[in-house]
């Protein structure tokens, strides 16, 4: 077997990269950028002349491996199937221990990672959140009430003063049991999108699954995985193992991308299979198909990058359940699997870059007419709802949660 280098990684997996450049046409930092370092290719190149040697790894070039939304459509278009996110989580990591994380990027990891100190800070902004922002048109969204300079309007992620699984929780079934689940709840639906994930739980009730919400859960680890900071990623792993370890249930649900993403890629000892939400929908279109909205809603579907390339779910898979849905209209959207723009902390990082992928994004959404924009990722939830407000958008971003739980009132 070929010796690791530098980077923990071998040289043929760098070597793959045949530089042909089709990585260029996809990648949405390189489309705002123009630069090559921006793009896989370039970064394959930096990352093989530091794998061998050949050049020290310095500020400039650690910067360059963060210059990426870790979106995957190079990887997806890639003619040799170059392993991208191995390279890139692995350059990461040893730029993290050479040159260190960013502030952006440490303050975010420890916040995420430690429950605790989420959940006090939750408490204390909550009702300062609320007096100092107003109403996002897309719901459970605040904004800032003034425009920022460069960025124009900005939405404020509400941490909520109680987390979902303040205690374990158990919700049983609507008529015959179909199975018992797990909800890996993660800190946004924990801490963020609390209404979401009771809608979450309302829709797998009535398609007749137990959902059990253990208290003993925690941040999957992504912010810190991605950052590259996989000592911290380690620990957060170990400790939902720990909480997980005597669970008996069918499978575990997610329903963020990112999760979900993290949970089938990293997670292998987990003593039960994972499945994203959407993958359930799917799994019961007849049942759907009972459905009804209460009014005539146009909706366009957006494909977060963890679900379509992360866990290479079919495309077909929402828009087949959006499609069964009584009353409801599907649009398609241009680009529709084209990254949001956040990337985690890519947006703290790389605002006008990311800002820039947001509003095309943004105007693709608009483009359809529809009324509203769903997913089935709160980070894309957040990010498309507030690209929506920057361009004056009547469109609401929505994850497909609250959707289909309004079909049960
Ligand atoms: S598409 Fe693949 S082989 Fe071609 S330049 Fe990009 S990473 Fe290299
Ligand atoms: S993961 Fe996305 S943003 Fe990063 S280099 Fe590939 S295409 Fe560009």
């Amino acid at each position: 077997m070929e010796e690791k280098k530098i980077l923990g990684i071998t040289d043929e997996l760098l070597e793959k990269c045949v530089r042909c450049g089709s990585c260029r046409q996809v990648c949405p930092v390189f489309n705002v950028t123009h630069e090559e370092p921006s793009v896989a290719r370039g970064k394959i190149f930096l990352a093989d002349m530091v794998n061998k040697g050949k050049v020290k790894l310095n500020k400039e070039i650690a910067g360059f491996f963060n210059l990426c939304t870790t979106c995957l459509r190079c990887a997806e278009i890639c003619p040799v199937m170059v392993d991208y996110e191995r390279i890139i989580i692995s350059a990461r990591a040893f730029a993290a221990k050479e040159v260190g994380l960013s502030p952006e990027k440490k303050a975010a990891i420890k916040l995420f990672s430690n429950r605790e100190l989420l959940e006090t800070v939750g408490k204390l902004t909550a009702p300062l959140t609320k007096l100092f922002t107003k109403n996002s048109k897309s719901p459970g969204n605040r904004l800032l009430p003034v425009k920022l300079p460069k960025l124009g309007k900005v939405l404020i992620p509400q941490i909520k003063p109680k987390p979902f699984n303040s205690k374990d929780k158990i919700f049983p079934a609507k008529g015959e049991e179909k199975g018992k689940v797990l909800f890996f709840t993660g800190c946004m639906f924990n801490n963020f999108y609390t209404e979401t994930a009771e809608n979450t739980v309302k829709v797998l009730n009535a398609l007749g699954y137990t959902v059990f919400v253990p208290r003993e859960q925690y941040c999957c680890g992504a912010p810190a995985f991605f950052a590259g900071d996989l000592e911290t990623f380690s620990k957060m792993k170990e400790k939902n193992l720990r909480g997980f370890a005597n669970t008996e249930v069918d499978f575990c649900i997610t329903a963020c991308a990112t999760c979900g993403h993290v949970l089938k890629k990293e997670y292998s000892e987990l003593p039960f299979p994972v499945k994203e939400l959407i993958e359930v929908l799917f799994e019961n279109l007849e049942e759907i198909g009972k459905w009804k909205y209460p009014e005539k809603l146009k909706v366009t579907w957006h494909h977060p990058c963890h679900i379509v390339r992360g866990q290479k779910i079919p495309r077909s898979y929402p828009v087949d359940v959006l499609k069964v849905l009584q009353k409801v209209e599907f649009v398609p959207m241009e680009e529709a699997d084209n990254c949001c723009g956040m990337g985690g902390s890519f947006k703290l990082s790389h605002p006008q870059i990311s800002r820039e992928i947001q509003l095309k994004k943004a105007r693709n959404t608009d483009k359809t007419g529809a009324d509203a924009v769903l997913t089935e990722c709160p980070g894309c939830v957040m990010n498309i709802a507030e690209g929506l407000e920057r361009i004056d958008s009547r469109v609401k971003s929505l994850h497909i949660s609250d959707l289909l739980a309004k079909c049960l009132e």
